[in-house]
């Protein structure tokens, strides 16, 4: 369910888009009108068939002959302003408006259904009431420096090039974008580059247009705790929203969240709901797979080790190198 503030406005941005498109068609008539006379000619006698087809039922007579003349008269006047068109370099559908979604003509509805146009604009709308982090652009790829890993370790494979393989696999995720849904699980501790790479992708997939939302695990669950029971300090039902249905949501520091039940309901039906939906979640945590399943119930700590792309991060810790130099 979305709140009425989400809904008016999603609605408030169909009917402006479905405005334009009758204001553009309207102003693309007047000005054939005026340029070739002929277009409102074809126009009338469209329009007064209307009234004529009332005519003929209560009339009765040969009503199928009539019927048949008629939709061949209307065949012909179609194609004669279509070829007209045609002549002035324009497309065929060119009088007809230009609506932005063509399946629901911007009503929002297809045969009592809502259309998917409508879906993606109230998920955009409730990812609004969620807060963007402070200089999101300054998380870039190009911005994430390998040079802090060492390359040389203790394994096969150096912490370098563990985290060279990271990166072009964040790189690969943000480029492909929805990716089926597939859902990324960034495992390390403190300090080694997590927050960065997420926020990197969330920068990279917002550019394409998507709905994106970060939230800390504190964060979503003292805001779905607010909503829950009344409290609400202004759009925490909306982030909640928001944190549920958007395309990508960054989901960071899971583990320092406070143990509660009301944690662990939140973030399963978070988790579970987007899996279900197949919408990508990036989460990343201090917890190594094990402490997962320690901390988390059985269902949410499967859902997570089982369903995610799991990337280990490696390293010493980046923020004290970066301190030091
Ligand atoms: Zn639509």
């Amino acid at each position: 369910m979305y709140s009425a503030q989400v809904c008016d406005a999603a609605m408030r941005q169909l009917s402006r888009r479905r405005s334009e498109a009758l204001a553009t068609a309207d102003a693309r008539r007047y000005e054939l009108f005026a340029r070739v006379p002929r277009f409102k000619e074809i126009e009338n006698e469209l329009s007064a068939q209307g009234a004529q087809l009332g005519k003929m039922v209560l009339s009765g007579g040969s009503f199928v002959q009539q019927l048949q003349a008629m939709q061949q008269r209307n065949l012909a006047l179609q194609k004669e302003q279509e070829d007209m068109l045609r002549q002035l370099g324009l497309p065929a559908n060119y009088l007809e408006p230009p609506y932005y979604c063509p399946l629901c003509e911007d009503t929002g509805y297809v045969e009592g259904k809502r259309c998917q146009c409508l879906s993606s604009l109230l998920r955009v709308e409730a990812s609004k009431a969620l807060p963007a982090p402070d200089h999101l652009s300054d998380y870039s790829f190009d911005a994430f420096k390998l040079d802090y890993y060492p390359a040389q370790g203790e394994g096969a494979v150096s912490p370098r090039q563990q985290m060279q393989a990271v990166l072009n696999k964040c790189r690969v995720f943000a480029e492909s974008f929805p990716c089926g849904g597939e859902s990324l699980l960034f495992l390390g501790r403190t300090g080694l580059g997590k927050t960065h790479l997420s926020l990197a992708i969330a920068n990279e997939v917002a550019k394409s247009g998507a709905a994106v939302a970060y939230a800390s695990a504190q964060d979503l669950v003292d805001r779905a705790e607010r909503a829950k029971f009344g409290r609400d300090s202004g759009g925490d039902a909306e982030f909640v929203q928001g944190a549920l249905t958007c395309d990508l949501l960054v989901l960071d520091d899971l583990g320092t969240e406070f143990p509660s039940q009301m944690a662990a309901a939140t973030l399963f039906q978070v988790i579970n709901t987007r899996l279900l939906e197949r919408r990508s979640t990036i989460i990343s945590t201090n917890l190594s797979p094990q402490e997962l399943q320690d901390r988390y119930s059985e269902r949410l700590a499967s859902r997570i080790l089982c369903s995610y792309s799991a990337l280990p991060f490696a390293g010493n810790d980046i923020r004290l190198r970066k301190a030091m130099q």
